[in-house]
């Protein structure tokens, strides 16, 4: 299986070419040159197996270059009950006939990230070994996916990890889940500003590209194909355990920023997954719903994008939607940079009474966005009627999910995160601490392990090259 680049500019490449890229070179995304079509036969097959089986099945479609041997060991590796709590991994819990919740966060930062990004660490550790590179992983985050990558990368060789946060503005928990790692590989630098100050910061060391190239930057961020290929696994998970036979349909809601999630089904779909639905669920910041309900994709200024109780939904753009597009338009990659030059320039384009917005129908997505009230009545609804406490972002899933369902066909709601970790909103919907997960009970006592300091991107670059794998 080869890589081609959304834009074309690329030369195309194996799995292990661009397993620890970002962006193309031409500023566009890498994806398969078509996508690997499932047997009736493999379905059937799969349906017996287990999940690092399934996951070994499944990327070995997209990593077909590395030797299958290593691949399963790394899988096997990866998808353990030790990490993710439960021989299932992903277990379905059903809230009633024809209506299940998809338990993706019982890893070990308790979001579904660490799903996609537990395999990218062995994979990275993998490759880098076997070619005697060294990686090392700046970042920003403001709470939520940080902590994933730390967890996903403590402790593997070859790789450090240097991670910006806003000092003293993260809750409590989740200062405590990044800064408890002991690791000598993760680097937790709280930065006295806010979170657009470590982004700022970020952005001048990833400009320097000599200082890139000599101290090997690199990142670990959602358009990583890895990533989308290891999440397309538990969409199979998911539909055998809400299914009986291999033709029957069943749909997926899901809590959607970057699309990363959300775009990994759509591959499960065009692989034969029976999948009937795809909805696309956000929150106040709705680019994506715009986009389906009026075929306006319009990315959104950073002072337009509201801070919400769903934060890791909140988005002024959604950087795998590229991806989508280039699928609606036919694959045509200079149909797509057309679009993406427009994008650019304006900001916005739009597609309605076209025919590549005709397609989005065939491709089974439908969307819609819920509110700071939606998710309180949602979380309050579940809480009594089902005895589940979810948090604000699964809410948002079920909200819009619920809008959208079939009679007859089963609903599949994602649960992409633990309620503990939003423990405001739970409160204020419940009027009750959420429940921590076995393991979690003393996090905040833990010792921490921190570099506090200025927003300044100088002193942060001299702290990297002191510290550079
Ligand atoms: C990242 C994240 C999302 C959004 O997923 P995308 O792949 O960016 O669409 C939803 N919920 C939680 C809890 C997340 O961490």
């Amino acid at each position: 299986m080869r890589y081609v680049s959304t834009r074309s500019g690329a030369k195309p490449q194996p799995f292990t070419g661009i397993l620890l890229e970002g962006l193309a070179p031409d500023g566009g995304l890498f994806l398969p040159e078509e996508f690997p079509k499932l047997a009736p036969a493999d379905l059937s097959a799969m349906r017996r197996m287990s999940y690092a089986e399934l996951a070994f099945a499944i990327v070995s479609k997209f990593a077909d270059d590395i030797p299958a041997d290593d691949l399963k060991r790394l899988a096997a590796a990866t998808y353990t009950k030790t990490l993710f709590g439960s021989e299932d991994v992903t277990p379905v819990k059903k809230l009633e006939p024809d209506l299940y919740l998809l338990g993706l966060s019982n890893g070990p930062s308790l979001a579904f990230k660490d799903l996609a990004l537990q395999l990218l660490g062995n994979l990275f550790e993998y490759a880098l070994e076997k070619h005697g590179r060294r990686l090392n992983v700046v970042g920003a985050t403001s709470g939520d996916t940080g902590s994933s990558a730390e967890y996903a990368l403590r402790g593997k060789k070859n790789i450090r990890v240097f991670m910006l946060s806003p000092y003293g503005r993260m809750s409590a928990f989740q200062a405590a889940q990044m800064y408890s790692l002991q690791d000598a590989n993760i680097f937790n630098i709280a930065v006295r500003g806010v979170f657009d100050d470590c982004q700022d910061i970020i952005k001048a060391i990833s400009g320097d590209f000599a200082f890139k190239a000599k101290h090997r930057i690199g990142a670990v961020n959602s358009i990583n194909w890895a990533r989308v290929a290891a999440q397309v696994v538990y969409y199979f998970k998911a539909y055998f355990a809400v299914t009986r036979r291999d033709a029957e349909p069943a749909s997926f809601s899901v809590p959607s920023g970057n699309f990363g999630n959300v775009y990994a089904g759509h591959v499960a779909r065009s692989m034969g997954l029976p999948i009937r639905t795809l909805i696309v669920a956000t929150n106040e910041n709705n680019v994506l719903e715009e986009f389906f309900r009026t075929g306006r994709y319009r990315v959104r200024k950073a002072a337009e994008v509201k801070a919400t109780s769903s934060p890791s939904m909140d988005i002024s753009k959604s950087s795998n939607f590229e991806r989508y597009a280039y699928d609606l338009v036919g694959r045509d990659p200079f149909r797509l940079k057309s679009l993406w030059a427009e994008l650019d320039a304006n900001g916005v384009f739009a597609l309605a009474g076209t025919e590549i917005f005709r397609r989005v129908a065939d491709t089974g997505f439908v969307s819609g966005s819920s509110t700071h009230a939606d998710r309180l009545a949602t979380i309050r609804r579940v809480w009594k009627d089902y005895g589940v406490m979810i948090d604000p972002h699964t809410a948002d899933g079920i909200k819009v999910g619920l809008e959208h369902r079939e009679e007859g066909v089963p609903l599949v709601c994602m649960e992409t995160a633990q309620p503990a970790k939003f423990a405001e909103t739970i409160r204020e919907a419940l009027g009750r601490d959420p429940i921590r997960p076995a393991g979690f009970e003393d996090l905040e006592k833990l010792p921490q392990r921190l570099e506090v300091m200025d927003a300044d991107a100088a002193s942060v670059r001299r702290h990297i090259e002191r510290h550079a794998a």
